[in-house]
């Protein structure tokens, strides 16, 4: 049987609770699709100090699991389910999970994040948060007075090398190329910190480890094919991020990296009635915090929709 509900939130991060718990509290009943990773980006990586109001740091899935049960408590439904396809078209909008459920919704609040990229090499996956990150804001400071590597040339492998400076004694830039992708201010800046080495035409090739985590990388120079091993517990991948919007293409609108394009800075997308929020619509800040605000920004402009809506 088709299931209908005012608002339906499409993600479980920190945007999806966030705007969860904001549309709880304003008796919209909201819905909750928490998709195959609840949780999000954060339930992978251990220790978060950013997160204001947490002194003391608290662990990314303990702060998910809090968001959650804080927006449960306001009534907030939660559906262990992932969204297959969606039809926004014409209204109600229509929202299929995996098995083919058919739900009609008014709003839509987006909020499916980014993935990000790793290289693909074995053990990856599971030394990340034991030495590997994607996230040098997040970790960088557990690397203090130590060697790390940062593998990418963009603007973001740049911002991340220069972050890392203030915390580790040397940074290491492995980009695949002779030239950085990035631009030339950044290029510039990362020139003159001393504490920066870079590693052109060289990629990472294997992770050594223990049972602590990593302990060395592989690096291969890519002309010569000579590789060497580096003792190191911090590798930092900067090699872009790719947003979780599969399943909207041909429905709302994209930037060419697949990023929801949103109305000057609001939650807004090109639809309306259906908003954005959190790292799907922010290649930039990418922040659990900034996630946080963009959520409680679209629950509220989700609201003001439909009374705009039901007073007509
Ligand atoms: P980009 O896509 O710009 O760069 C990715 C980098 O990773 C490239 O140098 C690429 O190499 C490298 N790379 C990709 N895949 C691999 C791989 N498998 N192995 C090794 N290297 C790989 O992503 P960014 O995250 O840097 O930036 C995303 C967007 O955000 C950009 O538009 C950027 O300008 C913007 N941004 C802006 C900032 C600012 O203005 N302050 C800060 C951060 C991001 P190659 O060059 O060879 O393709």
């Amino acid at each position: 049987m088709t299931k209908q509900s005012k608002l339906i939130i499409i993600g479980s991060g920190p945007a999806g609770h966030t705007a969860a718990l904001y549309a709880a509290r304003a008796n919209l009943n909201p819905l909750i699709f928490e998709g195959i990773q609840p949780g999000g980006q954060l339930t992978t990586t251990t220790e978060i100090e950013n997160f204001p109001g947490f002194e003391h740091g608290i662990s990314g899935p303990e702060l998910m699991e809090n968001m959650r049960k804080q927006a449960l408590r306001f009534g907030a439904t939660y559906l262990s389910k992932k969204v297959d396809r969606v039809n926004f078209k014409h209204k109600p909008f229509q929202i299929f999970d995996d098995a083919g459920q058919e739900y009609l919704t008014e709003t839509v609040i987006v909020a499916t994040g980014a993935t990000a990229l790793y290289l693909g090499l074995p053990h990856e996956q599971e030394l990340i948060g034991k030495g590997v990150s994607a996230c040098a804001t997040c970790d960088g400071f557990f690397y203090k007075n130590r060697i790390v590597y940062v593998v990418g040339g963009g603007d973001t492998a740049m911002e991340e090398a220069t972050f890392l400076t203030k915390f580790a004694s040397k940074v290491y830039l492995v980009h695949r190329r002779n030239q950085f992708r990035a631009s030339r201010a950044m290029q510039e800046r990362l020139k003159k910190n001393p504490k920066i080495e870079c590693l052109m035409n060289t990629t990472v090739t294997e992770l050594k480890y223990d049972q602590n985590g990593l302990t060395a990388i592989m690096l291969t120079n890519l002309l010569t094919q000579e590789s060497t091993l580096h003792k190191t517990d911090g590798l930092f991948m900067a090699i872009g991020h790719t947003p979780n919007t599969r399943f909207l293409q041909g429905q709302l609108a994209l930037d060419d990296q697949g990023f929801i394009k949103t109305v000057n800075g609001t939650p807004e997308t090109d639809i309306p009635g259906i908003f954005a929020a959190g790292d799907v619509q922010d290649s930039y800040y990418r922040q659990a915090i900034t996630a946080a605000g963009s959520g409680c920004q679209a629950a509220i402009r989700a609201e003001r929709y439909l009374s705009e809506i039901d007073s007509h």
